[in-house]
């Protein structure tokens, strides 16, 4: 079995930040790219909030320009997705799609977090045409237009709020007759003008010839007043909740009943000594590509240090 000293799961930011910094400090880590390589990064298009850019940069751009970065300093990057772990004794074992089967002395755990979305054709079909998971990366395209945001969590009215400071007006579409995110932020939602609140409506399908110009809606779908229309909107955010890739962790690192990773304050420790959590598969509340990348160096730190420590 092949031994590896400090070994990287996944290669957005988080990932390849720890390679960077793991490179840098003779660990010779070795990356496995996951199964998006590159990460949520690669699906969007400007991306213009990473400092150092003040042109902006595309995120295929900058996932490439961090993997040469990682490969610079020697990190050796594979493709393949983990899919069995065995963290119940130093070295640990992990398992991948591809046949691999190695032990590591340490591991960094960059795996991520997917945005769930609807399952309609149309999110695929209009998919970096006005349909986002990111108000945050993707906001500023929409100043002065109409949007509409699905969900009806916190991350829903944080997302509806602020898209609602660049944009002329916002849909809030939640499928319940009520909000479910915390007080402050529903009453952030409600009372600005520039949301409408669309309670107990549906989203069937988006229309539009170059990207998207509306969404197909059904009022109390189901039920004897049922009501179908559309509205013209320019861009489509879902926030409907991200589902962070730790499964194949959990026999062994504790998460939240959601699945995020819980580290040691804000270290990026595991209560596994030696195995470290990066990025946004621990990070619900933040999950920006600068958060993770910052998170991804931490974590090579302490990689570095774990190792020095326990003579490896
Ligand atoms: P949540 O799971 O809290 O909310 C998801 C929302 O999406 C719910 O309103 C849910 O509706 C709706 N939804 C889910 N699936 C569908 C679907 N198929 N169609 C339509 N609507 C759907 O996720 P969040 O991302 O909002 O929040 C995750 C965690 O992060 C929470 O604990 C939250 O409090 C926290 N958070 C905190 C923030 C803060 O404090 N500033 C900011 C952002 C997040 P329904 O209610 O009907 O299930």
């Amino acid at each position: 079995m092949e031994h590896i000293r400090c070994l990287i799961i996944g290669s957005g930011p988080a990932g390849y930040t720890a390679a960077i910094y793991a490179g840098r400090a003779n660990l010779s880590p070795v990356v496995y790219e996951g199964i998006q390589p590159g990460g949520q990064l690669t699906t969007t298009t400007e991306v213009e909030n990473f400092p150092g850019y003040p042109e902006g940069i595309t995120g295929p751009e900058l996932m490439d320009d961090l993997r040469k970065q990682a490969e610079r300093f020697g990190a050796d990057i594979r493709s393949a997705i983990a899919i069995k772990t065995d963290l119940s004794e130093r070295p640990y074992r992990i398992t991948f799609d591809n046949g691999d089967e190695v032990s590591a002395d340490t591991l960094i755990i960059a795996t991520g977090a997917t945005a769930k979305y609807l399952g309609l054709d149309d999110e695929k079909k209009y998919a970096g045409m006005g349909v986002s998971a990111c108000a945050t990366c993707d906001g500023f395209f929409y100043r002065k237009k109409t949007v509409a945001v699905v969900g009806g969590g916190d991350t829903a009215c944080e997302e509806a709020t602020y898209l609602a400071g660049l944009a002329s007006k916002v849909y809030l579409i939640v499928r319940k007759p009520y909000l479910r995110a915390s007080k402050i932020m529903q009453e952030r939602v409600l009372n600005n003008p520039k949301i409408e609140v669309l309670f107990e409506h549906n989203t069937v399908g988006l229309f539009g010839e170059n990207g998207v110009e509306g969404a197909h809606l059904v009022k109390r779908l189901g039920e004897a007043d049922e009501t179908r229309y559309d509205i013209a909107i320019d861009g489509f955010f879902l926030a409907i909740g991200h589902k962070p890739n730790s499964d194949i962790f959990k026999p062994w690192i504790q998460t939240d009943e959601v699945g995020y990773i819980l580290t040691e304050g804000a270290t990026p420790r595991t209560g596994v000594p030696g195995v470290f959590a990066a990025g946004d598969v621990a990070d619900p509340h933040y999950r920006q590509a600068i958060t993770a990348a910052g998170s991804g160096c931490k974590a090579a730190i302490e990689a570095e240090r774990y190792l020095t420590e326990n003579n490896l």
